[in-house]
């Protein structure tokens, strides 16, 4: 099976219940940033950038589970900045898995084989390692020479330990596709449960505050369907963890309505709306961000910044949706579950 038992029972507890409940709108993954203090400055990120201001801030662990609670989802992606480097990690991840959740913990890897005494191995954490390409390509993108080895020395001691790992690759118009076939082979050597892709996209905060060289880097909608056509032919026979639903819609062969609301994010400021890219402004609770987002405004084709998105975050979840109104893609997303 892709995902554990586990995952795949509680998520699909939770549809049900909302769909039961008649709810239209829910979270399904909570995009959680304790801090944006990172030990890296990659190229494309316009996190470290847009909250710069805020880097010596942190989220205490009751606020995150506050949070948590706020929204309800029944899983959590810890991201940031870096999380490994929130002295409270370890608290942090114990606390959300008693609480019956699953989390995503994104990690750049250079704290990996340092920090992984912290944690116990469980069905329901992932530790999920940023890679973007092989050793030359992901050094020059996180602008340092030798995170690649760390990052593969510290997913391999995680899967040494008993941990699930999954990597998580953005694909930007310089990506050489062959390159990531070459490095999910070669992470495949060591048994990583999972590989994540996603297009770049430009969105405000990187366009403006990471310069040309950044700009450069982003797709229009028909570079990344190009893009997606050619990687589904070399990538398919991996372990990809991009639903078949949300990877029909990057190679354009349907469309998909943004579905932003159902991976939230918070933050030191708040719950950040609209979206995960996006800031119009943030908000104390995710009723409100819910109710003070036009969400039928947003997505490609109607607000202009949404034109060329097709990211992960609005429409992964939104693949999620689909898949429960047609049994073709019902059925589809059963079997890729299966296998
Ligand atoms: S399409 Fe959705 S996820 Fe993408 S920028 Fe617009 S609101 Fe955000």
């Amino acid at each position: 099976m892709r995902f554990p038992f586990s995952l795949t029972r509680s998520m699909t507890g939770y549809l049900l219940r909302k769909k039961l409940a008649g709810q239209k709108r829910f979270p399904l993954v909570l995009m959680l940033e304790p801090l944006h203090a990172c030990n890296l400055r990659c190229v494309g990120c316009g996190r470290i950038r847009e909250y710069a201001d805020w880097a010596k801030h942190r989220l205490s662990v009751d606020e995150c589970l506050a949070a948590l609670e706020d929204c309800g989802a029944p899983i959590v992606s810890i991201c940031g900045g870096e999380p490994l480097i929130y002295p409270e990690i370890q608290q942090l991840v114990q606390r959300i898995l008693a609480r019956g959740k699953h989390i995503y913990l994104c990690t750049n890897g250079l704290e990996l084989r340092r920090k992984l005494p912290l944690f116990e191995p469980s069905d329901r954490l992932f530790i999920n390692v940023h890679l973007d390409g092989m050793e030359a390509t992901h050094d020059a993108i996180v602008q340092r020479p030798g995170v690649f080895a760390e990052a593969v020395a510290g997913l391999r001691a995680a899967k040494d330990a008993g941990f699930m790992v999954c990597t998580n690759t953005t694909v930007y118009r310089e990506t050489d596709v062959h390159e990531i076939a070459v490095l999910f082979e070669y992470l495949s050597e060591f048994d990583v449960d999972g590989f994540m892709l996603s297009p770049a996209y430009g969105y405000e905060a990187v366009y403006d505050k990471c310069g040309d060289r950044a700009a450069a880097l982003f797709m229009t909608r028909d570079e990344i369907h190009a893009k997606f056509r050619e990687a589904r032919g070399l990538l398919s026979r991996h372990r990809l963890v991009t639903s078949p639903v949300y990877f029909d819609f990057l190679c354009g062969r349907r469309e998909l309505t943004c579905a932003a609301w159902a991976n939230p994010t918070y933050n030191i400021r708040g719950w950040k709306g609209p979206c995960y890219l996006m800031t119009d402004a943030h908000y104390r609770g995710y009723a409100e961000l819910l109710a003070a987002t036009d969400w039928e405004r947003l997505g490609p084709g109607g607000d202009p910044r949404c034109e060329h998105c097709l990211v992960h975050c609005g429409f992964e979840p939104a693949a999620v949706f689909a898949a429960n109104r047609r049994l073709r893609d019902m059925l589809k997303m059963a079997v890729w579950q299966m296998t």
